[in-house]
């Protein structure tokens, strides 16, 4: 269902598609499941839904100084919809001609939705988090504490999510500290504070940590918790996902703490914005196969 190669702006400039297209678009693009993810939902539906042949999912190495002539040429193409990963949900804010309140609030885009003269601004990443965790564990976020790693597109649709599902207390801790202060005062809560991530010493008992940096993609990352002792009662929510567990979820089990890695939420996100291109949310198994799963 999904097309094996790898689009880039170049590319785009012979190309002609035939039906539906979709696709997500960044840099580094090569690891990306969402094309497998995509078609494993599309040739799932199609037996219910024919109307769903011909949709194809495609994956576009662009840089962030092409983002802007890519959207124009996507859209020229008849492209219906797109996903965004790094590091294009922010700079995207300035180029679509509406945004959901979600994406607005969030100030972060992961979902485009082409209108008839431009692209509508969504982002499921929040939500998708909101989903992903309700499965993962039966400890919800109201009322718990949350500390989140990092403050880039995906710690923004994290960190409203957080605040709107009722958590005690949002601390954003950012390598860069500017950025998570600046965070916690655009999301304008009393309930949010920002710090720089060597501020973090201690966490609150029954925390939930969420990681929103890139620390985790690469085998040998290390945690972004450093030395920060996790404890039974912590739950590690890990945006990040590779072929093996990372530092951090790995230092969790060590600890006894629970967690999970990006790959439910990778799930749920991109179930969202399928519906949002089709009108369907997909069945979760044949996506969940196509991810290959896997909790510590
Ligand atoms: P951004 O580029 O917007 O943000 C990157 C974040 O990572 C920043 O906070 C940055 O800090 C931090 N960071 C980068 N390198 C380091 C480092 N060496 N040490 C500490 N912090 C670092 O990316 P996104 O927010 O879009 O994505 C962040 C992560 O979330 C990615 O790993 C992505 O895979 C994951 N994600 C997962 C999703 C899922 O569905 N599972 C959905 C969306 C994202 P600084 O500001 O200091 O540079």
């Amino acid at each position: 269902m999904n097309a094996p190669e790898t689009l880039t702006l170049a590319s785009l400039d012979t190309a002609s598609f035939a039906g539906p297209q979709l696709g997500v678009l960044g840099d580094p693009i090569a690891h990306s499941l969402s094309p497998a993810m995509h078609g494993a939902a599309l040739a799932a539906l199609l037996p219910t839904h024919p109307e769903l042949a011909g949709w194809r999912y495609h994956r576009l190495h662009i840089t962030a100084a092409e983002l802007a002539p890519a959207l124009v040429r996507l859209h020229a193409l008849g492209f219906t919809g797109l996903n965004l990963t790094v590091p294009h949900k922010i700079p995207s804010l300035a180029l679509v001609e509406s945004l959901s309140p979600e994406a607005r609030r969030a100030e972060s885009v992961n979902t485009l939705v082409a209108t008839a003269t431009g692209w509508a601004g969504h982002t499921t990443d929040g939500q998708g988090f909101l989903e992903a965790l309700r499965e993962q564990t039966s400890a919800s976020v109201a009322g718990r504490p949350v500390v989140l790693l990092g403050a880039g597109g995906a710690a923004r649709a994290v960190a409203a999510a957080c605040l709107d599902a009722g958590c005690a207390r949002l601390t954003i801790h950012n390598r860069d500290a500017a950025k998570a202060v600046e965070l916690a005062a655009a999301l304008a809560d009393p309930l949010a504070h920002g710090a720089g991530l060597d501020a973090l010493t201690a966490l609150p008992a029954a925390a939930l940590v969420v990681n929103c940096t890139t620390l985790g993609l690469k085998a040998d990352d290390p945690s972004p918790l450093g030395t920060v002792a996790l404890h039974p009662g912590h739950f590690v929510f890990d945006t990040t996902y590779a072929v093996a567990p990372s530092r951090l979820l790995r230092d969790a089990r060590a600890a006894g703490a629970e967690g999970c890695d990006g790959r439910s939420m990778l799930r749920w996100q991109g179930a969202l914005a399928f519906r949002l291109w089709t009108g369907i949310l997909p069945p979760a198994e044949p996506m969940r196969r196509a991810l290959g799963e896997i909790t510590p």
